[in-house]
């Protein structure tokens, strides 16, 4: 019987992975130079976190979460994190890290899970990097995060990708914002999708992110939310373009972007590519002032982003010098003799660090050095009962075809003299 994947979970197969570790390890360097350190927290959560940190009217928890009743009896909610920075904020108030350091760089990746509509770039489960710098509330931590997204993206050779900028103020300043722009969506209701119109008094910000063309048309002339920042918002997000600016960032600003998420203040930000179509956003984020707090802990003002692996997958494509790293011996074997003598003596130079493959079955010579050749082997020693007897082989470089006479005890001296990639 052959069962396939479910629509909008995917499976990374060698040829692709290749591009997926080469951005982790990207990742990770960049994060050690900012001084991040790894977290890893659980894949299931209480259902409460999600709704009560990204709101209940947002996407993720109207519609997206996969949500289920835990078997034990009691029937408690579980969810599939939809996100990373609830969980990360969760375990930093549940382990009180703010206790030994307030201030935390924590970075994290791995898979999230959201009932959306498949497409390109757009995945049932998909799988974030994001980082989430805890107890600081100055601007240069804001200017810190987005030139750490910079240098990332210099470094895994990717370019075309934009900065939107944003502040959405603060507790002081939005209020007086969300009372103009209600009035001004009230004008034009009619004209709003049924979505918009339906949660449009709860969170008005919330139109301003519909992708809905009907929604954007109407909203055309909306009132901008920088006009409203109170004097510290304004303070803030000056210093953080200007030391944008100074370290050579271009930044476009964007008052429509709201972002999805109820925790959102001041800064916000998306890095978009023009080559990913509708799905355009590579990474995003922005800062997260009350949200420690609202999930118990120390008023803790905070900033992160998360980034969509698949798209920025997608964006680098396939580069051949990303692909698996060739073997640096194949041993075809002829003979029975040759095939006893095998799997010690690979086994010997595995554990120097010489990576082999060789030949189980008995297979023709020809088929081997075939396959020798499609696995990209630097070097083929060919062993037959003769060389079994002589003690001798020869090695060939697949390369330049040089040939040379060893001796099977002095292999691995030779193949390391030889500087075999490792
Ligand atoms: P979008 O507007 O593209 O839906 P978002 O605002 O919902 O993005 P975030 O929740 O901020 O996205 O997640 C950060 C990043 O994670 C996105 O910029 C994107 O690269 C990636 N991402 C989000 N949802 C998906 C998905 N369903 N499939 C693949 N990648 C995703
Ligand atoms: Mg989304």
């Amino acid at each position: 019987m052959k069962i396939s994947a479910i629509k909008g979970f995917a499976d990374i197969l060698p040829g692709e992975i290749e591009t997926w570790q080469f951005v982790e390890e990207k990742a990770r360097a960049v994060f050690a130079l900012y001084n991040f350190s790894e977290v890893r927290i659980p894949i299931v959560e209480k259902t409460e976190l999600f709704s009560r940190s990204l709101g209940e009217t947002t996407d993720i928890v109207e519609k997206e979460m996969y949500t289920f009743a835990d078997q034990d009896g009691k029937g408690a909610l579980l969810t599939l994190r939809p996100e990373g920075t609830a969980g990360v904020v969760r375990a930093y108030v549940e382990a009180e890290l703010y206790q030994t350091e307030p201030v935390r760089k924590l970075f994290y990746l791995g898979p999230m899970f959201r009932r959306e509509r498949p497409q390109k770039g757009r995945l049932r489960q998909f799988y974030q990097i994001g980082a989430e710098a805890l107890g600081r509330g100055d601007p240069f931590v804001d200017a810190e995060v987005l030139l750490l997204l910079r240098d990332f993206f210099s470094l895994v050779g990717l370019d075309g990708v934009i900065l939107e900028l944003n502040s959405l103020g603060c507790v002081q300043c939005r209020p007086r914002y969300r009372k103009d722009l209600l009035a001004f969506l009230k004008e034009r209701e009619d004209k709003l999708c049924p979505n918009c119109r339906r949660r449009m008094e709860r969170n008005p910000l919330r139109v301003l992110d519909c992708k809905e063309e009907a929604c954007r048309e109407a909203t055309r002339g909306a009132p901008s939310i920088l006009d409203y920042l109170c004097q510290d918002c304004r303070d803030h997000f000056e210093t953080v373009q200007q030391l944008l600016r100074d370290s050579g960032v271009d930044y476009k600003l964007n008052p429509r972007m709201v972002r999805g998420l109820d925790y959102y203040c001041r800064t916000t930000f998306e890095w978009t590519s023009d080559r990913l179509g509708s799905q355009n956003a590579v990474a995003a984020g922005g800062r997260y002032d009350g949200l420690v707090e609202d999930l118990g802990g120390p008023p803790t003002p905070g900033i992160g982003f998360a980034m969509g692996v698949e798209r920025l997958v997608l964006l680098l494509g396939a580069k051949e010098s990303r692909q698996a790293p060739r073997p640096d011996l194949y041993v075809a074997c002829v003979g029975s003799a040759a095939r006893s003598w095998v799997i010690p003596a690979v086994h010997k130079l595995r554990q120097k660090g010489i990576s082999v493959e060789m030949d189980g079955e008995e297979r023709s010579l020809k088929s081997q050095m075939r396959r020798a050749d499609k696995l990209k082997a630097q070097f083929v020693l060919i062993m037959g009962d003769e060389e079994i007897k002589t003690g001798k082989g020869i090695l060939r470089h697949m390369d330049t075809k040089e040939q040379l006479e060893v001796s099977l005890r002095g292999l691995e001296e030779a193949l390391l003299a030889r500087k075999v990639s490792h």
